[in-house]
């Protein structure tokens, strides 16, 4: 395929080892914009390595599928790796917990031989879904086995579903694992509406379990991700920070905006509900949650 203006092309030799092309192409000043990315990621680290605050929001980036050498699923660095890198500067466990729809590959896969960083991802689990792993049975390797824990749920998973596993398996993981600081990736794919998602959530749903790791007073680094619903996105991570910040938002989208318009029709933060087949069985959600438990106490987590 021909590049188009400002973009390099991606059959160029050695693309394919390194994963640019397809959803990474090559353009005129990505590799500033990626290290501006890493950059804000790994400031927001220190900030909280060095006590400047007790919770740092950075909604750019949180590239969780990208792999130490490879660009992959619209994710050119892992500024999430390289954030968690500072962390261990000064902490030595490390809860890392995905809400992005897409399980966190890359995360895990940098972090799955050790005990100090504790890979948690909640992700839809199905057939022919990006990127086709995290398994509820895939939970780490060598010394780090059993400090990776997946949560694989079926499309049109609702609130209650959600919040209640989510309590059940991270207060469980907290309780066992004692992290000293937690980094939440908040991808805005998970909400009902996504063009690429397929879960029936709320940002209230996903407020609810971030206010649950809240009242564990960790410090906290809270990081965007996914969301292909651009309007929706903004709406989850206004949210969230008006949550965190215990503010109230007006229902009404301020109209002295560029993207004002990109709210309608109804201009408002609300984001309109939707009727969807849901594939979870309580069963199948249990089966998860017992397998996790059977491999945390197997492996002996928290024990070191
Ligand atoms: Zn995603």
């Amino acid at each position: 395929m021909k590049a188009s203006k400002g973009e390099i092309d991606s059959e160029d030799e050695g693309s394919v080892d390194f994963g640019s092309g397809f959803d990474c192409p090559m353009w005129d000043g990505v590799f500033n914009y990626a290290a501006c990315i890493a950059g804000a990621t790994m400031t927001a680290c220190d900030e909280l390595c060095r006590g400047l605050a007790d919770i740092v929001i950075n909604w750019t980036g949180e590239w969780h599928h990208a792999h130490r050498d490879k660009a992959s699923g619209y994710c050119y660095v892992n500024d999430i790796v390289l954030g968690i890198l500072v962390l261990r500067k000064k902490f030595d466990r490390i809860l890392y917990i995905d809400l992005d729809v897409h399980h966190g590959d890359g995360v895990q896969e940098a972090f799955e031989t050790t005990k100090r960083v504790f890979t948690l991802s909640f992700h839809q689990y199905e057939p022919g879904f990006y990127p086709g792993s995290g398994g509820c049975e895939d939970c780490g390797f060598a010394t780090g086995k059993g400090y990776a824990v997946n949560f694989p749920f079926k499309s049109g998973i609702t609130g209650s579903q959600f919040v209640t596993y989510f309590k059940r398996i991270t207060t469980l993981i907290i309780k066992t694992y004692k992290p000293q600081v937690c980094v939440i990736q908040c991808g805005g794919d998970v909400i009902a509406g996504d063009p690429l998602g397929g879960s029936n959530l709320y940002p209230k749903d996903l407020i609810e379990c971030i206010q649950i790791v809240m009242q564990h007073n960790l410090p906290l680094i809270l990081l965007g991700g996914g969301g292909y619903n651009f309007a929706n996105t903004s709406r989850y991570w206004t949210e969230i920070t008006a949550a965190v910040c215990q503010q109230e938002l007006s229902d009404d989208i301020p109209d002295e905006n560029d993207f004002f318009l990109e709210f309608g029709p109804d201009y408002t933060i609300q984001i309109e509900k939707r009727r969807m087949e849901d594939f979870n069985t309580e069963e199948y959600l249990d089966g998860c949650v017992n397998k996790i438990e059977e491999n945390l106490k197997k492996y002996d987590v928290g024990s070191f």
